[in-house]
């Protein structure tokens, strides 16, 4: 069954509240709230699909949420219906200006609120598809560079406030412009979804995150596990590439490899991500500098850790 989308109404009056649950709860999930500033707080924790708002309130009116709605990056995107009785052009031309999707005018006729809010539904619903596409390399099925610039922000907070350690992790195909060159682009390109294919196996758990990173670049974030036990992971995602045995040229390697350079951090306010990741990528450096096909990490002191 498709999920059932939230709305939320926000209107001082429980019988208006109450007749509009009523024409929408066969349909949709319903959250009452009974003033702005509690539909303000609903509408940041991001759970609602659509907002039915009441114009005219105590305290907050619906124009000034919205104009609030409007402004902040995370609770801009909610469709915003206004509904009043105030039928008159001014206050409809100023609802739409300040970025509600649509404007029901008290009296209403059900069967009207209902076809409006369908419509909205649809076209915000088609938005969050059209997003998450946007978010995903179509040559590998991984998240992309957008994808994981949308993520990477929230883990790293998330490792703060559980305090917990995090890993970045970058990998990189070993002489593949020697690869292209001698078998062709075509050839390469299933390299990089075989490659793309065996780390997803190994990032299995749900707060893993994989990207392409970029031409034959990935990138991994992994929560909740210590350096030691992280670095032995990625050996086995190194390991599993090289057993694909996908033949290279044979005076460059016999198989295709990847190195791989990775940090693990428990982050401190004080940290910045960005730190840390050009750690990742030194550590991804030096792999390649020992002699590609390895994985250099550096834990949570800073210490070094190689394959023997
Ligand atoms: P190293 O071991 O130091 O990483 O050497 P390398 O040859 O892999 O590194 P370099 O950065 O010199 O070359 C990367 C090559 O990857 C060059 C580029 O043509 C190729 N490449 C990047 N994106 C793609 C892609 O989408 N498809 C294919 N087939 N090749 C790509
Ligand atoms: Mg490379
Ligand atoms: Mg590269």
């Amino acid at each position: 069954m498709e999920k059932q989308e939230k709305i939320l109404i926000i209107d001082d009056s429980p019988i208006q509240a109450e007749r509009l649950r009523s024409i929408l709860q066969d349909d949709y999930e319903i959250v009452l709230a009974d003033t702005a500033e509690l539909g303000l707080k609903y509408v940041r924790e991001g759970s609602c699909d659509l907002v039915l708002l009441d114009v005219v309130m105590p305290g907050m009116d619906g124009f000034v949420l919205l104009k609030k709605l409007q402004e902040e990056v995370i609770t801009q995107h909610t469709p915003v219906i206004l509904i009043t009785s105030l039928n008159d052009a001014v206050n409809e031309e100023r609802g739409l200006t300040l970025g509600a999707v649509d404007y029901i005018t008290k009296p209403y006729h059900p069967p009207i609120v209902r076809a409006r809010v369908n419509t909205h539904i649809r076209l915000s619903r088609y938005r969050r598809q059209v997003e998450q596409k946007a978010m995903i390399d179509p040559m590998t099925g991984a998240a992309n560079r957008r994808g994981y610039d949308s993520c990477c922000g929230r883990k790293w907070q998330d490792a703060m406030r559980l305090k917990s350690p995090i890993s970045l992790c970058m990998m990189d195909i070993d002489n593949f412009k020697a690869y292209n060159d001698t078998f062709g682009h075509p050839a390469g390109d299933k390299v990089i979804r075989a490659v793309a294919g065996v780390a997803a196996d190994h990032l299995r758990r749900s707060t893993d995150f994989f990207a392409r990173y970029g031409g034959e670049e990935f990138v991994a974030i992994i929560q909740g596990s210590d350096a030691e036990t992280t670095f032995a992971q990625m050996r086995q995602l190194r390991e599993a590439v090289e057993e694909l045995h996908i033949s290279h040229n044979r005076e460059v390697s016999p198989w295709i490899t990847i190195s791989i350079g990775g940090v693990t951090v428990r982050p401190k306010p004080s940290d910045s991500y960005d730190t840390y990741l050009k750690i990742a990528d030194t550590m991804l450096y030096d792999a390649k500098r020992f002699g590609r096909n390895q994985v250099v990490w550096s834990n949570e002191r800073m210490e070094q850790l190689r394959e023997q």
